[in-house]
């Protein structure tokens, strides 16, 4: 090991800044958020530096640095572009036994800075001791990505506990076990899903020793379009603490692949008018796995909220009193129209989306169609594929111009994505002779005609 990671406190202390530019700043900035006090020498400052600086409780000296400023300091950073004389700071510091960093010069460093993952009061170092610093930042972003950002707060929540959870359990062992559940179950749900109170709450009930819940948890999530990438960090998260999972065909293989390895996957199908579980199955399918006190992810496509009976699934939970959460997911309409290259607002084609599935309850397709030809309006039919023949002759026939450009797009955000374009007047035609597989998405509306110029994945290129 080259280095030992210590972590220092600086509240209140002197750390000198040798150095008045862009480099500086960024040190400084650091160091101020450790509550340091900033002396900063250089004969030029940069005027943020010198806020920051004054505002630290510390000064700035418009001058060039003199061995005596390292008098009173527990730090010293060099960030000046002037090698020789970083290199004397460092020897006289040294000498002096004071710390010190020189930007960029590992070799006259005594301390180095890491890259930081910031939850205070938890805080994630890591170093590559200078030999590979982007390495470092990959691996910072990676840790990034895993821990939830309110995962500080948990931390507060054990400051606040602790002394009586540790009269409660005079026993190590017993506390470990019991802080291990309280910060990978339920209770620290409740804080990423930014619900402290209930997360105390259930704390509190956990102390108070009151009978051990019986009850599991449903993770209602949406996982996007099809693309993995696209799904979020609270997704994964729970994808991969869930104990069992239901999901249905929109979600694709990849991403159920994504879900923990031990947990028991159960398919729930769902297709246009053939479910493979009729839906107050699956909901009472969500209840009685919860009853078992499982972790329950049913994951949906896309978002759950937007034409994926998510509020219904929701509404059993409730009133069987069993806790839930809904994560957000992409939508198709967004992620199938960032990945053809064709925004859906504009602002000189068009100045409102409007979502409207091609399917109603009853089976048909009867919709609002005086609505739908206002002018200046996207539209994205989702389940439209069926209806398409229909949805085109009722907008001609209710005023929108034959020529009105439409987009359908298949497997949208995923390699095998397809995009086919026409009119009103010719793509069901079009579509006739092709073989489209689903699901599939529509859009209609002037802002179909930029993806010419926007569009960037490769399975957007066009058939017409
Ligand atoms: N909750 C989902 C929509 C469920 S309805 C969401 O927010 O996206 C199912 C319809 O969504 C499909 O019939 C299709 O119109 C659309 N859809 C979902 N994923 C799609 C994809 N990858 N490409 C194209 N359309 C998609």
């Amino acid at each position: 090991m080259d280095f030992l990671p210590l972590f220092h406190n600086l509240k209140g202390r002197n750390v000198l800044l040798v150095g008045g530019g862009e480099v500086a700043l960024r040190k400084g900035r650091l160091l101020a958020d450790a509550g340091a006090a900033l002396k900063v020498v250089a004969p030029e400052v940069d005027p943020q530096l010198t806020e920051l600086a004054l505002h630290s409780q510390g000064s700035v000296q418009l001058r060039g640095y003199q061995a005596d400023d390292l008098q009173d300091i527990c730090l010293v950073i060099a960030a000046t572009d002037d090698e020789p004389l970083n290199a004397q700071i460092s020897v006289q510091a040294q000498a002096l036994g004071v710390p010190v960093n020189v930007v960029d010069a590992p070799k006259l460093c005594s301390v180095i800075f890491p890259a930081i993952v910031d939850r205070s009061p938890l805080i994630v170092a890591i170093t590559s001791g200078g030999d590979a610093p982007v390495l470092a930042r990959l691996i910072r972003a990676k840790i990034e990505t895993w821990i939830p950002a309110t995962y500080g707060q948990l931390a507060g929540l054990s400051k606040r506990f602790r002394a009586r959870v540790k009269a409660l359990f005079p026993n190590v062992q017993q506390r470990r076990v019991f802080w291990e559940d309280v910060f990978q179950g339920q209770i620290a749900e409740s804080v990423f899903a930014g619900k402290l109170h209930e997360g105390e709450r259930l704390l509190e009930e956990k102390i108070a020793g009151a009978a051990p819940r019986q009850l599991g948890e449903v993770y209602l999530v949406g996982a996007g379009p099809g693309d993995p990438d696209l799904l979020t960090f609270r997704a994964l998260r729970l994808m991969q603490q869930a104990d069992v999972v239901l999901y249905d065909r929109l979600v694709a293989p990849a991403i159920v692949e994504l879900c923990r390895r031990d947990a028991e996957r159960i398919y729930v199908g769902k297709r246009r008018a053939e479910h493979a579980l009729p839906q107050d199955e699956i909901n009472q399918r969500l209840v009685a796995l919860a009853k078992e006190g499982k972790r329950v992810l049913r994951l949906k496509g896309g978002d759950p909220f937007i034409f994926g009976r998510g509020g219904e699934e929701i509404e059993e939970l409730a009133a069987e009193g069993i806790p839930f959460q809904v994560v957000p997911g992409i939508t198709a309409a967004s992620g199938c129209a960032a990945y053809a290259g064709i925004p859906l607002t504009h602002r000189d084609h068009a100045q409102s989306v409007r979502f409207v599935t091609g399917h109603l309850k009853d089976g048909s397709c009867n919709l609002p169609w005086r609505d739908l030809v206002a002018p200046g309006q996207t539209l994205v039919f989702y389940m439209g594929l069926v209806g398409l023949p229909q949805i085109c002759t009722q907008l001609i026939a209710h005023g929108r111009a034959a020529e009105t450009p439409v987009a359908l797009i298949e497997q949208g955000t995923t390699q095998q994505q397809r995009v086919y374009t026409g009119t009103l007047a010719s793509l069901p035609e079009l579509l006739a002779q092709q073989q489209v597989r689903a699901p599939t998405l529509v859009i209609v509306g002037e802002v179909v005609t930029l993806r010419e110029k926007l569009a960037w994945f490769e399975g957007a290129q066009t058939r017409e």
